[in-house]
């Protein structure tokens, strides 16, 4: 006999007016993608077991995702498999359909006649944009959860957030009644069989996406990968991380933003592992300085600023400043395709776009100075914005993330920031330049260690 799953109703909340019916749940998983530690699963699961009815799970294939490129959809779709075999064990089945989500979803809830549909949450406005049209064409009750969050993101804050300062005790204050574990999805209602397993390769092949972006080596998706990696950062680096995880040799940080963003790893499972862990404590509250306060403030902005993936989105301040600065002489001037392929005159940043170019990920230190120097060395501030969002969304397997819009916008736009001593192009920008970096960490090995490249001895 399944237990009864409590869930926080804080976590919850409806998106129409339509009750619930006389049919299967559905659970339209998108941004959560996982089975394990998914409160939006959890509440499929329990409003399955109220209503008397099975759960089925769908994920909505959209032809093109925010130019998502082929080395996120292998990412996503090796998550998926797993997601799927997963499911097969609780006697869930995982469906996907292919099609823009407003139009397909409404139209697979109709022909099967679904009796409630639970959605994950995204600020994000294209996912935003699906949901209110899936939630007017509907015929039964439209929830949403928030599962990507610890404090759900409507209910940390009621408006857009200036800094960390202003939301932290916020979310502190909520931080208890969150912060809390995880029921086991389990079922009361399963059909007697399982159709046959998804065709991947085929789905694959329907979607318009650039290919010439291919898959990077050395880090496995999927939720045991991700549990795996989250066990030997609390084992081991953990115990290095607030005097280290600025220093891109040292291998300090945890590495799990690509399993965060595509939902494969929960936040909350993160933080409490890292606070019930024996590491000091001076690197537990760093980590969940940045895996909660940060992050959270990176949905907080997404979610009340429309804005958010454009220049226009920025403080006035910093919008001010830029723009008083716009037409300063600047080092150098490089294009988008330069910036891309690396080339630049400055072995550091090129190190840092060629660790992006073939991992997939660059250091969250050195992102910040490869974001400056893209405002330092672009035609406007503007065009800075958008070449460095480019270049993220493009080859961070993390990329299209609140995170991403966020690091951009605070390096750029002095978002979360406050005003610094003005100079030439940045305004009031905080500056950053390479001898902050040399003082933080040996330099040339990191460019050695990034390119194999005789420039290291350039520094
Ligand atoms: C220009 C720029 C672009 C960025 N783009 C992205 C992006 O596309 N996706 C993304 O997830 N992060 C992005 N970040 C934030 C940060 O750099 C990454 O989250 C971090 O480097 C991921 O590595 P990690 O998981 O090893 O981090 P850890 O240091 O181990 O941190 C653990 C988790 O905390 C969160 N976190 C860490 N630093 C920050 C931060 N500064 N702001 C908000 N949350 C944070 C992330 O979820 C991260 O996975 C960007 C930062 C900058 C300056």
């Amino acid at each position: 006999m399944a237990k009864a799953i409590t869930i926080d109703e804080r976590r919850v909340r409806r998106l129409n007016e339509r009750d619930d019916g006389p049919g299967p749940v559905i659970y339209w998983m998108s941004r959560d993608q996982r089975v394990r530690h998914n409160w939006a699963l959890l509440y499929a699961c329990q409003k399955a077991n109220r209503l008397g009815q099975p759960l089925e799970v769908l994920f909505t294939l959209a032809p093109a995702f925010l130019g998502a490129p082929m080395r996120h959809y292998d990412f996503m779709f090796r998550g998926l498999r797993e997601v799927e075999g997963n499911l097969r064990e609780l006697g869930v089945r995982l469906t996907v359909i292919y099609g823009e989500p407003g139009e397909t979803l409404p139209e697979y809830a109709a022909k099967w006649n679904a009796g409630a549909l639970v959605a994950d949450f995204s600020p994000l406005k294209l996912v935003r944009g699906w949901k209110q049209a899936v939630a007017s064409l509907l015929s039964c009750a439209l929830y949403e959860v928030d599962a990507h969050n610890i404090v759900p993101c409507w209910l940390a804050s009621p408006k857009q957030e200036y800094a960390a300062r202003t939301i932290r005790p916020k979310l502190n204050a909520l931080r208890g009644d969150f912060l809390t574990d995880f029921p086991e999805p389990e079922l009361r209602y399963q059909p007697d069989t399982l159709p046959p397993p998804m065709k991947w390769d085929e789905m694959e092949s329907l979607l318009q996406t650039d290919r010439s972006i291919k898959a990077v080596p050395g880090i496995e998706p999927g939720e045991a990968a991700a549990i795996a990696r989250l066990r030997s950062f609390v084992d081991g680096r953990l115990s290095r991380y607030a005097d280290e995880r600025n220093d891109p040799n040292s291998g300090a940080v945890s590495g799990l933003s690509p399993y965060l963003h595509f939902g494969q790893l929960s936040a909350q499972h993160a933080a409490l592992e890292a606070v019930r862990s024996s590491a000091a404590e001076a690197n537990r509250e760093a980590f969940v300085e940045e895996l909660f306060i940060r992050r959270e403030l990176s949905e907080n902005y997404c979610y009340y600023n429309g804005r958010y993936d454009s220049f226009d989105g920025i403080p006035e301040w910093a919008k001010k400043t830029l723009m008083e600065h716009a037409d300063d002489r600047r080092d150098a001037l490089y294009t988008p395709e330069q910036f891309e392929r690396a080339q630049t005159h400055d072995p550091l940043w090129n190190a840092a776009q060629t660790e992006l170019l073939e991992t997939g990920i660059i250091h969250g230190y050195m992102r910040m100075y490869w974001a400056k120097k893209i405002l330092e060395w672009s035609a406007t501030p503007a065009a800075a914005f958008d070449i460095a969002l480019m270049l993220n969304d493009r080859y961070a397997l993390d990329g299209r993330d609140p995170n991403g819009y966020v690091g951009v916008a605070w390096s750029i736009g002095g978002v979360h920031d406050r005003p610094w001593v003005e100079r030439q192009v940045f305004g009031k920008i905080r500056y950053m330049n390479s001898n902050g970096c040399k003082r933080k960490f040996d330099v040339p090995r990191y460019i050695a260690e990034m390119t194999g490249s005789s420039q290291a001895s350039l520094f």
